[in-house]
């Protein structure tokens, strides 16, 4: 049998990393084996969609690998994967179930609802118009009374739900509604939409939120009056605040234990810095684990390995602090060109002028020194932004260099760096390091090398000193050595003190 499966987002907003998850399993199901991925818009709730919301959600979808075979953008044989543009079809069936004696019209008025409610002080349905006659029925719509059509739910017994992860769930039908299936407006609600899009698209397995199982039997009934073969349900486990209170929602803010905001938009995980790579392997060890304890595998391992029926059904939290420790592996595996160019817009955001040949010098370094690619732009900034040196004398001396030391050095470092042949990490060191050695208190190298990067770099933390120096070029380098002695020559240095 070819399994399909899809991802069935309201365009209510932006896609979230709870939505990316729900997205990720059936995607991996379907590519283990050799199945499809629907992407299909769920936009039937015309008061919560949100212009643009599609795109945005393809967009985090595309950014995480998690291609789609049939879908609004691309098409396919069982499209349209809109559902505002499917409406018809909820409504021929909706009317099927009418004729079929399965559901009903219902002309109750919205004041008359709520009254019902108000005086069952209940949130159901009382079935007034279960069983209107088809005079009454007929009179209602002569008048050009407005209707919805309302599901027939079984009066008595019991309905079981069969869920591939939680076994077979037995609900009471009398505590189940008659949903309404087709509102006024013609359009369905998701209790119709989704039997009959399912149906019709062939889906094999029914990935969605643990939210839709207490009206899971509701569905389960509908695709029996359809007659239709009922896909295999598997109900996925809620994604908790990193604080453990409450589910993860894109229309709130979440906290960590520490009160801190986390990142709830898959956008904001890409403007932070983070790899698509590790985030789609932070999603997959939420709810599911690949074995032997292994944390961090390529997508393609998790494939291999993916079963729906591995997923464990209790809720989870997202374990953010993993999130980096896995982002800053994946960063160190990337390729010096790879890493340059992913560096890239990052760098562009705070307006630097990215040459990536210049990149390329400091880019092999960077890697263990990045957890999030946004790191690299306060440890660049040296490359990007020419500013005065923010330093005095006293910052390029020490007690092991002091004032006519340092001027001695620089000015050492100063010719050596005009004349060096060729203009290479390897020439640098062995040059730099012996005029280290041959100026400090403690003949070591160090203490120069620390002022030197200062002087270079005018950073506290920056890349290696001699990559970086690679990366500014002999010019800059030589006018930031000028600048150096500049302010040696003003200064005062530390003053040794005697005794
Ligand atoms: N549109 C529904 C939601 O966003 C989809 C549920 C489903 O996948 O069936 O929750």
């Amino acid at each position: 049998m070819t399994v399909r499966l899809r991802f069935a987002p309201s365009p209510t907003g932006y896609l979230h990393i709870g939505g990316a998850r729900t997205a990720l399993y059936p995607w991996m199901f379907a590519r283990r084996h050799g199945g499809q991925f629907i992407l299909r818009i769920e936009d039937t709730d015309l008061k919560r969609t949100r212009p643009g919301a599609i795109e945005d959600i393809m967009a985090s979808l595309r950014w995480l690998g998690l291609d789609w075979d049939e879908g609004p953008d691309i098409g396919g044989p069982h499209g349209p994967y809109i559902q505002t543009q499917r409406k018809a079809l909820y409504g021929q069936w909706a009317h099927w179930l009418v004729e079929h004696g399965q559901a009903y019209k219902c002309f109750c008025t919205p004041e008359e609802l709520e009254q019902a409610r108000a005086e069952a002080g209940s949130t159901g349905y009382n079935r007034r118009c279960r069983n209107l006659t088809p005079a009454e029925v007929a009179e209602r719509e002569a008048a050009g009374r407005e209707y919805v059509i309302r599901f027939k739910m079984p009066l008595a017994g019991s309905t079981v739900v069969p869920d591939l992860v939680r076994g077979d769930i037995t609900f009471d039908n009398s505590q189940v509604t008659d949903y309404v299936l087709l509102k006024s407006n013609g359009l369905p609600t998701y209790h119709l939409a989704h039997p009959v899009d399912d149906h019709f698209m062939e889906i094999s397995h029914v990935t969605r939120g643990v939210e839709w199982l207490s009206t899971a039997p509701l569905h389960v009934n509908l695709f029996r009056a359809f007659g239709w073969e009922l896909p295999v349900y598997v109900h996925l486990p809620v994604i908790l605040n990193p604080s453990g209170k409450g589910k993860l929602s894109k229309r709130t803010q979440a906290f960590n234990d520490q009160g801190q905001q986390v990142l709830v938009r898959v956008e904001e995980f890409r403007d932070a810095g983070y790899l698509p790579q590790a985030v789609v392997n932070f999603l997959a060890n939420v709810g599911w684990s690949f074995g032997d304890d292994r944390e961090k595998f390529t997508i393609e391992e998790a494939i291999a390995h993916f079963d729906l029926a591995d997923i464990n059904p209790s809720e989870t939290r997202l374990p953010y602090e993993k999130l980096d420790w896995l982002n800053g592996q994946y960063i160190q595996e990337m390729e010096p060109l790879a890493l340059a160019n992913a560096l890239r817009p990052f760098l562009e955001a705070a307006d630097y002028e990215v040459n990536v040949e210049a990149l390329l010098a400091v880019t092999p370094t960077l890697g263990v020194r990045l957890k999030r690619l946004t790191d690299a732009v306060p440890l660049l900034r040296f490359l990007f932004e020419e500013e005065p040196l923010a330093l005095a004398a006293a910052d390029l001396t020490d007690q092991k260099l002091d004032l006519a030391a340092a001027q001695r050095a620089f000015e050492q470092a100063r010719a050596f760096v005009q004349s060096v042949e060729p203009f290479v990490v390897d020439t640098l060191r062995d040059g730099l390091t012996t005029i280290g050695e041959q100026n400090t208190a403690n003949g070591k190298a160090g203490p120069f090398l620390g002022k030197m990067r200062l002087a270079i770099t005018g950073q506290q933390v920056s890349p290696p000193l001699f990559e970086s120096m690679v990366a500014l070029g002999r010019g800059r380098v030589l006018a930031r050595l000028e600048e150096t002695l500049q302010i040696l020559s003003q200064g005062e240095g530390v003053t040794v003190r005697e005794g």
